[in-house]
């Protein structure tokens, strides 16, 4: 079933590794949301009506909105789009920016689930991220997110940071799994142009760990998360039984999702298309747009070709470790994927990068540590 991603663009202080549309500056937050209202009203009248089983409010920081914003935010939402009455909806909240009564109005509102910004448990890495909080801030809102009755909780974390030892991955790893949330998102630190890290690091004021030291972190941050209950479902996701997150597994399986605000992304299809588009980057642009009645896009909407949306169904769920299903595939585009791809299966299957079981092609260990490359051989 199709899920709605809402992004939030603001955050209290810019992290020094982050290129995502997101600002420190909140001056515009009210023009945003009633843009983001208008938006909404826009696609309701532009887009077919569809049941939305997921509903993800991302960003930036949702939680430095300010009281009553979400659920406002929610409110105008389920006015304008049906909502099944057991949706998923997620809200990220960062530490340093929650407290019980946000907490107690997200749940009224409707969000059922939290994901919490840790990235590291150690104070040090922490503050070369630039991040605004500290561990101990991070226990603080997760002991508050369990008393305010939040019993689905996601955290994410990061690796390959600057100055991160193996030892200090695992010690996150250990310290989080003790906690108890019900799903973890192990990142590897993406150095990203443009951002203050990427200039420390090719400036030599900071460096990150190497190739193989990364690789030992993501290795055995894998064996230890799973060692702690927590099973590999995606390349970089992990979860307690029945507790992975039905929004990103819906994007993996290129399901349909609608996304609204700045530089949000959709895809749909309309009429017999498989369509996207996305929204501008640009926060004046956006508010602009809205404000005279124009749907915010970046580009026109585009057409996707069967082979593209094929190739995609192909690439995103092998990020799953359950892989492809042959009998989706063939019931989405009337074909198997081995009659599609029987060069590419073949080369992977003799690598040992892909295996077919049960009726499902998906990548071995070693597969999702190529994945890339994999990925190449299909094209
Ligand atoms: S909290 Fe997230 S979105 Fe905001 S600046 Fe940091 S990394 Fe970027």
């Amino acid at each position: 079933m199709p899920g709605i991603y809402i992004h939030i663009p603001f955050c209290m202080a810019k992290c020094r590794y982050c290129d995502f549309a997101s600002f420190a500056d909140h001056a515009d937050t009210e023009a945003y949301l009633a843009a983001l209202e208008t938006e909404m009203a826009l696609c309701r009248e532009a887009l077919p009506q569809r049941l939305y089983d997921t509903v993800f409010l991302g960003g930036g920081t949702p939680s430095v909105l300010p009281e009553g914003a979400v659920s406002r935010v929610l409110e105008a939402l389920t006015r304008k789009f049906r909502v099944t009455p057991d949706a998923e909806i997620t809200l990220e909240a960062n530490p340093g920016t929650l407290a019980a009564d946000k907490l107690f109005e997200y749940r009224s509102a409707g969000v059922n689930r939290l994901s919490l910004g840790l990235q590291s448990a150690n104070d040090r890495l922490l503050k070369k991220l630039g991040r605004i909080h500290t561990y101990a801030q991070f226990l603080e809102s997760f002991r508050l997110a369990r008393e305010t009755g939040f019993d689905n909780v996601s955290a994410d974390i990061m690796y390959g940071l600057p100055g991160q030892t193996p030892e200090d991955h695992l010690d996150t790893i250990e310290k989080l799994a003790s906690l108890g949330p019900e799903h973890i998102s192990a990142y590897s630190l993406i150095l990203e142009e443009n951002t203050p890290l990427y200039t420390d690091v090719t400036g030599g004021a900071q460096s990150l760990p190497d190739e193989d030291a990364a690789y030992e972190m993501h290795r055995q941050g894998i064996a230890l998360l799973e060692a702690r209950g927590y099973r590999r479902y995606e390349i970089s996701n992990f979860a307690r039984p029945g507790c992975e997150s039905r929004h990103n597994l819906n994007y993996w399986n290129n399901g349909e999702y609608l996304g609204l605000g700045l530089n949000a992304h959709s895809a749909l299809r309309i009429g017999e298309k498989w369509t996207r588009w996305s929204n501008t980057a640009r926060l004046s642009d956006y508010i602009q747009a809205c404000g005279s009645g124009e749907r915010p896009f970046a580009g026109e909407p585009q057409a996707i070709p069967l082979a593209e949306e094929m190739f995609e169904t192909v690439m995103l769920g092998l990020r799953k470790t359950e892989g492809v299903s042959d009998a989706a595939f063939r019931a989405r585009f009337g074909r198997r994927m081995g009659e599609v791809f029987p060069k590419a299966i073949e080369r992977l299957e003799k690598k040992g990068w892909l295996a077919e079981a049960d009726g499902f092609f998906r990548l071995t260990a070693e597969g999702l540590d190529f994945q890339n490359l994999a990925l190449l051989e299909m094209m």
